[in-house]
């Protein structure tokens, strides 16, 4: 008899963006003359930049000729992208991160989702609340976790993210193994200071334990001061693995390409306490199960770090920033608590009552359709996600009817 892994009975139905095409499809039949303006979802709506396009063309020309044409490319990824991402995003920051380091993708979503393949099932695992659901879901089909009940599956070290903590989670009581950190934060828009991370890598050090960093929304940062790389804090190299996405960058989540750096100092233990390389089951576990993206997709990728790439990236998210910037604006004006919105497309607003209740609001005064909190963990309740990514005169609009409808 074919038997399924019962871990997957415990998940919980990810209602939250089914409920919310539900509840706006129940307002647009109610006010079909009413153009709603979506501020809700974690997707881009800018367009590739115009040197990913170029180089996209290039590689599909060289793909239509026998000696120029590329199969089955290095599982790693191609170097040419690699040494560009090492160069580029580590060295030049002052992190020695070597090219032999990065593992190229097809998006930090499965990347982030597999890492926890590679150690035992009854590691103890920290995760942020609220958080982005991929690390939560994959520990629990893994077994890491019981039943889920309160909001809260058993067994999980639950990192409180709140006003009081400013949204930077404080170090556990209890010994942890795997730790689960995002910054610019998914969904709050936070982010994490050199010391604060340094506090962190210095926990992970002390109790042999290992960081899982998802960077995603970095380019996003504009504070110089804040770190956009674990890296940059020393002794991070030996515990913690960054994920960086060019999803939220440079416009990729229909694209798809992503990296995961892992450390060649990076180690995890064996049951005798003998400590092994990371890295090597990280490759072990690619070249079994992955192939590496197309060859055109990471000829994209490594356009964006030429000099016109780069700037046509930082154009792109300073485009996203303005947008925050004035979402952040416009609802501090209105007497609501805000986070984010600076270094970050997210605006996380304390909503001073049930989220669902603020969303259908929002949704029936004004037709701006948010992320209620509550949807990414307990702690999310109170809150509202209101995410940048959209145009500017939409968000505009978005604000305007929004002020009337609360004023
Ligand atoms: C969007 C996002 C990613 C990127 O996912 P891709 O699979 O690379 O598109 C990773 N982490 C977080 C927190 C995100 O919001």
């Amino acid at each position: 008899m074919i038997h399924i892994n019962e871990n997957y009975l415990k998940l919980q139905a990810n209602y939250l963006f089914t409920d919310i095409a539900k509840r706006i499809k129940a307002h647009q039949d109610r006010r079909p003359d009413q153009n709603i303006i979506r501020l809700g979802i974690g997707d881009v709506t800018h367009a590739l930049p115009a040197v990913c396009i170029t180089a996209l063309h290039t590689a599909v020309d060289e793909m239509a000729a026998d000696d120029s044409f590329r199969g089955y490319g290095p599982e790693q990824g191609y170097a040419f992208l690699r040494d560009a991402i090492a160069r580029n995003d580590y060295q030049a920051r002052g992190a020695s991160i070597d090219a032999e380091e990065i593992f190229v993708s097809d998006g930090a979503k499965c990347d982030t989702g597999n890492f926890q393949e590679l150690f035992d099932t009854a590691i103890r695992v920290a995760i942020p609340d609220p958080v982005y659901p991929v690390y939560l879901d994959t520990n629990v089909m893994a077994g890491r976790t019981g039943c889920y009940s309160d909001g809260r599956y058993e067994g999980m070290v639950y990192l409180d993210c709140t006003a009081s903590n400013g949204f930077v989670p404080q170090l556990p009581d209890t010994a942890v193994d795997l730790i689960y950190l995002c910054f610019p934060n998914n969904p709050t828009g936070a982010t994490i200071t050199k010391a604060q991370l340094a506090a962190w890598v210095d926990y992970a050090r002390d109790n042999k334990a290992l960081i899982l960093y998802d960077a995603a929304y970095e380019a996003f940062i504009r504070d110089e001061t804040l770190p956009r790389s674990i890296y940059e804090v020393p002794g991070a190299k030996e515990v913690a693995i960054e994920f960086r996405s060019f999803s939220k960058t440079a416009g990729f989540t229909g694209t798809r390409c992503a990296f995961t750096v892992v450390p060649k100092d990076c180690m995890a233990y064996l049951s005798s306490g003998e400590p092994t390389s990371v890295h090597s089951l990280w490759l072990r576990r690619q070249t079994t199960k992955f192939n590496s993206v197309s060859y055109p997709v990471q000829r994209a990728a490594e356009a964006v770090y030429s000099p016109e790439g780069k700037a046509q990236v930082m154009a792109l998210a300073d485009d996203y920033l303005k947008n925050a910037a004035y979402i952040r604006k416009a609802f501090t004006a209105l007497g609501f608590e805000c986070v984010g919105g600076v270094n970050s497309p997210y605006i996380w607003i304390n909503s001073r009552r049930d989220a669902w209740d603020f969303f259908d609001l929002l949704l029936e005064k004004a037709g701006v359709v948010c992320t209620p909190g509550v949807g990414f963990g307990k702690c999310g309740q109170g809150y509202i996600r209101i995410s940048a990514f959209n145009s500017y005169e939409n968000v505009q609009a978005a604000m305007a009817r929004i002020k009337t409808a609360l004023g």
